[in-house]
């Protein structure tokens, strides 16, 4: 479940509890994350990490990097962040971000998962980095943020086939409605999360959709040239 925070963003009751971990999830109010360096140290300094959060540079792949605090700016070629001693963050709008934590490790991840990156099984590449470097992946935690809902991921046909073809047939990932196909990747991803070994009730993934709920969040899909933006999902330490 996502709570609200000040405002500017949501929380994961599944993550908040956990000792010395600071995560969230930003939304309209906290501004555009894209192109304002400002807006993200803002939004992560808001929740109580006092460093900058270092981003992968998205290109809709599904490869992931370990990186530490000596780290700065953005890591080229890469979907996903794993770190045990610097802040991570994804952005996104309409995209799954997605923050994973093993709490007895201390090792935090954060992935950004769209259609293409979540086929490629992005988010499993995530568990098996952190497991790496030293994570078990029946203690991993994991908040799945806002992202597009089935209602609204209208896809072409051809792409239903590929997740067909990679997950089988799943009512809850597709459905046709009102004769076109529709499409959920957060529950692609949720099924990745279970397939790489983590415990269903360690995966918060609430019903969210940010084109529905425009208001409170950027959509990709819904929103025009002029108010468009994306949205961040850190993930730190406390320190
Ligand atoms: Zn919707």
């Amino acid at each position: 479940m996502l709570t609200k925070i000040n405002g500017i963003g949501f929380q994961s009751t599944l993550l908040s509890p956990l000792d010395g971990i600071i995560h969230g999830f930003s939304n309209r109010l906290a501004g555009d994350m894209e192109n304002s360096k400002e807006n993200r140290d803002t939004f992560a300094s808001r929740l109580g990490l006092r460093d900058s959060p270092i981003l992968p540079e998205q290109v809709h792949d599904n490869r992931i990097q370990t990186i530490d605090k000596k780290s700065i700016g953005i890591v080229s070629g890469v979907d996903g962040l794993v770190s045990r001693d610097t802040s991570v963050a994804v952005l996104a709008a309409d995209c799954a971000a997605v923050l994973l934590v093993d709490p007895v490790a201390k090792i935090c991840a954060a992935v950004h998962a769209g259609w293409k990156g979540t086929l490629g099984g992005v988010i499993g590449n995530a568990v098996g980095e952190m497991v790496r470097i030293g994570a078990e992946a029946q203690r991993i935690r994991v908040a799945l943020g806002p992202h597009i809902g089935l209602c609204c991921y209208d896809v072409p046909e051809d792409r239903i086939g590929m997740f067909e073809d990679r997950f089988g047939r799943d009512e809850k990932m597709v459905a046709k409605i009102d004769g076109r196909w529709h499409l959920d990747i957060g529950w692609a991803n949720y099924r990745l999360l279970i397939e790489a070994g983590l415990h269903p009730d360690h995966i918060d993934a609430p019903p969210t959709c940010t084109s529905c709920q425009s208001d409170t969040f950027f959509s990709y899909r819904k929103d025009s040239k002029e108010t468009y933006g994306e949205m961040m999902a850190v993930i730190g330490f406390q320190i």
